[in-house]
């Protein structure tokens, strides 16, 4: 399971409805070791969904999800333990942030490795503050999330992702909540943990940022995969009426 072109995320036939409403349709991906996979879409077309059924904040219908090493299929009885290694494998970042208000920036990204991995409290922060460095916010580690700009929060919430060792880093529309001029710093910092090998992933509508950071682009619409592809050809030349379409919002 180690070695450099395993899979960490393997998604197979993965269909989920609410209600009436099929979200997921038979989707099928792969993350390999060190991979940033960009999921692209419009609004509507189960991005969020995917990434939460990949951590099991949402039930599947049908499908397996398996995060390195760690396999489950859906409906299937008494997995509440491997429905807890496999969150203990990932780590998700939301477009909101959703940092505890109450707590300083380091509290918020110590928190979890204190009450879930059950890490000495000293030890805990002094890996927090070396995380709090690597967003380059170590001037605000005692600072309370009201008193922090988007951009800044939102780095807060990577380094508490980071803080509990994931396998794979789910990232959903991190920079969609922040006003444009404070999606670079976030944007950076995700870049630079692509680059260290960070497993990845992103739901974005940064096209520019898929193509030169991620390593495969899947284009979603109506809850299926309707088209992935290497990055610079997928943008420069989309094979489905479908993505050329979505893409050319952007231009
Ligand atoms: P995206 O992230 O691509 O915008 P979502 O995965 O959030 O899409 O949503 C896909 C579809 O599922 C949407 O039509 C949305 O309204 C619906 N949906 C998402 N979550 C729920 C839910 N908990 N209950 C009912 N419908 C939902
Ligand atoms: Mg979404």
């Amino acid at each position: 399971m180690s070695g450099a072109n395993a899979p960490v995320v393997r998604i197979e036939g993965l269909s989920k409805r609410f209600g009436g409403l099929e979200v997921l349709h038979d989707v099928n991906l792969e993350v390999l070791r060190g991979e940033v996979v960009a999921v692209i879409g419009p609004s509507g077309s189960g991005k969020s969904t995917l990434l939460r059924c990949v951590n099991r904040l949402e039930e599947p219908d049908a499908g397996v999800v398996e995060v390195a090493g760690v396999r489950l299929e859906a409906h299937a009885r008494g997995q509440a333990a491997r429905v807890r290694e496999l969150r203990q494998r990932t780590a998700m970042v939301f477009q909101s942030f959703n940092l505890f208000p109450h707590l300083t920036a380091l509290e918020n990204v110590i928190e979890g490795p204190i009450t879930v991995r059950r890490v000495p409290r000293a030890q805990a922060e002094a890996r927090g503050l070396e995380l709090l460095a690597r967003v380059g916010l170590s001037d605000k580690a005692h600072a309370y999330p009201a008193q922090l700009s988007g951009g800044q929060k939102q780095r807060v919430a990577i380094a508490r992702a980071l803080a509990m060792d994931p396998e794979v880093l789910l990232l959903d529309e991190p920079t969609s909540a922040l006003d444009p001029e404070l999606v670079g710093e976030v944007l950076g910092v995700i870049r630079d943990l692509a680059l260290e090998g960070r497993t990845m992933l992103l739901v974005t509508h940064e096209m520019r940022f898929a193509r030169d950071v991620a390593r495969r682009v899947v284009f979603m619409d109506g809850g299926r995969v309707v088209e992935q592809g290497e990055p610079q050809a997928f943008f420069a030349a989309p094979r489905t009426e479908r993505a050329r379409r979505f893409l050319g919002r952007f231009e």
